[in-house]
């Protein structure tokens, strides 16, 4: 059981466990805003070591918050593509020209403005500020809450109101004034290294306080929130070649994957077969008249909420018909040789689909012909 007056001792143990285990990570070295900031807004939904090759090519190309204040909307989606949740990258991007023209470049310190630049919510704005700033709050993300559901055994959801304001008024009395940085992180690390969904309780330097621990229940642990349904889509998509290139358009500036560049296609409507799909869609957004030319996969990709089924096929022009399109659903196109698409942000299923036109025999001959 945790009392109050074995928070420090709490904390003492984790610190000493942290000083010895803690990942050597890229932004630890020195602990800059900028870099706080991206590794804080790249790791969320995105495992470690993915978010690790992403940081270090990111600050290849864009050493510093000017840099991402200068450079185009092209650029930062292209080195955010494959991480997902593109909403992020699109607020980093606004934020970073923010804080070049209302707080000169710097990074701002102050809790309150941080919390005010775009893409940046109370626990990012509680990372940034005790990690890179040393302030004395606490930030609660998963690894933490699972943590002191654990430790504390919430025997509820541990995502309810009432249990989130206890995990977060507990971190903020665990924590050692003056020892925010390690503090947070080591609350964190512990979750990913040790408290994990599968927990290392015999490595735990905390598990003599461990509630959940001593009862022998940390496998029930956090108490997990009721799902919500997963939809499904179909979708279908058609690869558009004609003479030695296949066409692309740029996608909408509003609106999901904003603009990307895709494959043309839309939604399977009821009584639809995806083949006629993708015949309609052609015309309906491009007023290309198609014919089929193979069908080329299936591709099944998932997402938070829904699922999508991406039915996807090579297509040519009906033919006297003209290459030029009537763009109807997209702001620009292209006609592009294969090997160009890798120029172009796509979103993840189209992403998917052209790595497998890589080794489709079929391509060369339709490029060709
Ligand atoms: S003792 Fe086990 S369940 Fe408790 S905090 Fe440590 S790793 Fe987690």
């Amino acid at each position: 059981m945790l009392h109050s007056h074995d928070h420090a001792a709490f904390a003492d143990s984790l610190l000493l466990w942290f000083s010895q285990h803690q990942r050597p990570l890229p932004w630890r070295r020195d602990y800059t805003p900028y870099q706080v900031w991206i590794s804080e807004i790249m790791l969320q939904q995105t495992q470690m070591e993915r978010g690790v090759e992403y940081f270090l090519r990111w600050m290849d190309r864009l050493p510093d918050i000017a840099a991402v204040a200068d450079a185009d909307e092209e650029t930062v989606l292209k080195l955010w593509e494959g991480l997902g949740y593109y909403s992020r990258v699109r607020n980093l991007h606004r934020a970073a020209r923010i804080i070049v023209r209302e707080h000169a470049g710097e990074f701002p310190g102050r809790l309150e403005h941080i919390r005010a630049l775009p893409g940046i919510g109370d626990y990012t704005a509680a990372a940034i500020a005790s990690i890179a700033f040393r302030q004395d709050v606490a930030c609660v993300d998963a690894n933490v809450e699972r943590v002191l559901a654990r430790v504390c055994d919430i025997d509820t959801p541990v995502k309810q109101k009432e249990n989130m304001a206890f995990v977060r008024a507990t971190a903020q009395a665990l924590l050692p004034p003056g020892k925010a940085r390690e503090f947070n992180q080591a609350m964190m690390e512990l979750g990913a290294l040790v408290c994990s969904k599968k927990a290392r309780c015999e490595d735990c330097p905390v598990r003599r306080w461990c509630e959940a621990h001593h009862l022998g229940i940390v496998h029930e642990r956090p108490v997990p929130a009721a799902r919500k349904p997963v939809s499904h889509i179909d979708v279908a998509t058609g690869v558009l070649v004609h003479q030695g290139r296949i066409f692309i358009q740029k996608r909408p500036d509003h609106g999901v994957w904003a603009g990307f560049w895709e494959f043309p296609g839309g939604c399977v409507e009821p009584g639809e077969t995806p083949e006629r799909t993708v015949e309609r869609e052609f015309m309906e957004e491009m007023e290309f008249p198609v014919e089929h030319a193979g069908k080329i996969t299936v591709i099944h990709h998932g997402y938070t909420t829904y699922r999508v089924t991406l039915h996807c096929f090579f297509l040519r022009l009906r033919s006297g018909t003209s290459p030029a399109p009537v763009l109807h659903a997209a702001t620009d196109h292209r006609w592009v040789r294969f090997g160009e698409l890798t120029d172009y942000t796509l979103p993840a299923g189209h992403r998917k689909l052209a790595d497998m036109l890589a080794t489709d025999l079929r391509l060369p001959a339709l490029l060709d012909g």
